[in-house]
């Protein structure tokens, strides 16, 4: 086994040489193979040897996050698959992506985000809400490890073409500094992690500049603390990424590392305690973020232990999100009133400081919808619902009623209580959608 701090990728090329598998049947490791041609598979050294239980298999927590399995898949979907996999490449291929496709890979309207500025689209930029712009720097659009539950996957398996991605950053810098009502940029991916240093250097330098004053917080959202903590400790450049943060948090800003956890085990090594350690000395803030997931972290003291514990490193629990409507969603997804239950369960028996975390939250096309509760008014149970972010911002904090449902998993399996025809944001929302279409200079 090389040392623990030396990066080796598993993928489905070399996975069979996985010491802790050495001894599974060819029938398993097969199932394995098949499942991975439609959810990509990456794991690493680091999660294979420090986070995963072998002796728990197959429900060990961070065993079903990083490798795909039978029945993440539909049965007609892993049918066709199994069939398929000694096919050539290309044919093989053909088979996924089509399977793929009736994933939903761009789930919530993403592509209706992407901004006009100039007359042209600012492509590896979206502007959903007003005061946050996303930016997907094109050498960020990978993982070290990759989350079977994920919907980026378009991204991994070329399903979307890199012209999405951008290859500099001055363009939307421009687009904010003329956009005075912007005061956060969120870096994202894939995971911006994975750039080196120099890269992302290069990247950040237009946004901490005196000259976009608008611009508060930059926020990167990462996994890489679960996935390869060694990022901020040995890695060749880790030093000079930690001169980055220092830099950000020197020209003044807020920079905030948005990071997602989703099961306690991940906060259990010295590598990740460590690593957090050293992101905080930098002055960088760490938030929290993941969504509740059936058979990874479906029970109320799971994630009061999560909180808990992200608090005892100083960190900010931020959001607990419901599971997207994408890739294996029947494997991982839970009613809405089990994520209700669940939120409110753990929320009971934790301190105000873990109470900064705010779910389930839907973050659907009109905006990230939450959960209040489930209670009855004149006699029609109902959900409560309100929004966090809306793409229109009157919309924030207006409390409306969904008729309960106890198997709807998504915002578009409600209808409107009380025999009302459409919920208040609908119709703004039609128009929003297709004005977006369209430059607006
Ligand atoms: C969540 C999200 C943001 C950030 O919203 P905050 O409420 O400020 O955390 C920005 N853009 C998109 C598309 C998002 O989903
Ligand atoms: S780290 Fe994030 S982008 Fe990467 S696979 Fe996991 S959920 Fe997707």
């Amino acid at each position: 086994m090389p040392p623990k701090s030396t990066y080796q990728a598993y993928t489905v090329a070399n996975f069979r040489t996985i010491p802790q598998i050495a001894d599974w049947s060819e029938e398993k490791l097969q199932e394995i193979e098949i499942a991975a041609q439609i959810i990509p598979f990456k794991s690493n050294s680091y999660v294979v040897d420090e986070l995963i239980d072998w002796s728990n298999i197959p429900n060990d927590p961070i065993y079903t996050l990083t490798f795909p399995r039978k029945e993440l898949l539909r049965a007609s979907h892993y049918r066709a698959m199994a069939a398929a996999v000694r096919l050539p490449a290309e044919e093989r291929r053909y088979v996924a992506k089509k399977i793929q496709k009736h994933l939903n890979p761009d789930p919530s309207g993403q592509s209706a985000n992407v901004p006009w500025f100039h007359g042209k689209q600012l492509h590896g930029a979206q502007h959903k809400y007003r005061e946050t712009v996303l930016f997907f720097p094109a050498a960020g659009q990978t993982c070290h490890a990759y989350c079977t539950f994920c919907f980026r996957w378009p991204q991994f398996s070329g399903l979307t073409q890199s012209k999405f991605m951008a290859r500099e950053s001055q363009p939307v810098a421009d687009y904010i500094r003329n956009h005075p009502l912007v005061t956060d940029l969120l870096i994202t991916g894939g995971d911006p992690m994975v750039m080196n240093a120099d890269i992302l250097d290069g990247y950040v330098a237009p946004f901490i500049q005196e000259d976009i004053p608008n611009l508060r917080t930059i926020r990167i959202g990462t996994k890489s603390l679960t996935y390869w903590p060694y990022r901020y400790l040995s890695d060749p450049d880790s030093d000079k990424l930690l001169k980055v943060f220092e830099k950000i948090v020197k020209s003044g800003r807020n920079l905030a590392i948005m990071a997602h956890f989703n099961h306690p085990v991940e906060l259990s090594t010295k590598a990740v305690t460590d690593a957090i350690r050293r992101i905080q000395s930098t002055g960088a803030q760490i938030r929290t973020q993941s969504p509740v997931l059936r058979h990874i972290n479906d029970k109320p003291r799971i994630w009061n232990e999560l909180w808990r514990r992200q608090v005892d490193l100083n960190m900010v629990p931020y959001y607990m999100f419901v599971e997207r409507d994408t890739g294996a969603k029947h494997f991982f997804a839970l009613p809405l009133r089990r994520c209700w239950q669940i939120f409110r369960e753990a929320y009971q028996r934790v301190s105000g400081l873990c109470r900064t975390v705010r779910g389930p939250v839907m973050s659907a096309t009109p905006g990230k919808v939450q959960i209040i509760g489930v209670t009855e008014v004149a006699g029609e149970k109902v959900f409560v619902l309100t929004f966090i972010q809306g793409r229109d911002s009157e919309w924030v904090e207006r409390p409306f009623f969904a008729r309960y449902d106890k198997t709807a998993t998504w915002l578009h399996d409600l209808v409107p209580a009380f025999g009302e025809d459409d919920f208040f944001f609908e119709q703004d929302l039609k128009g929003l959608l297709s004005s977006r279409m369209s430059p607006m200079g």
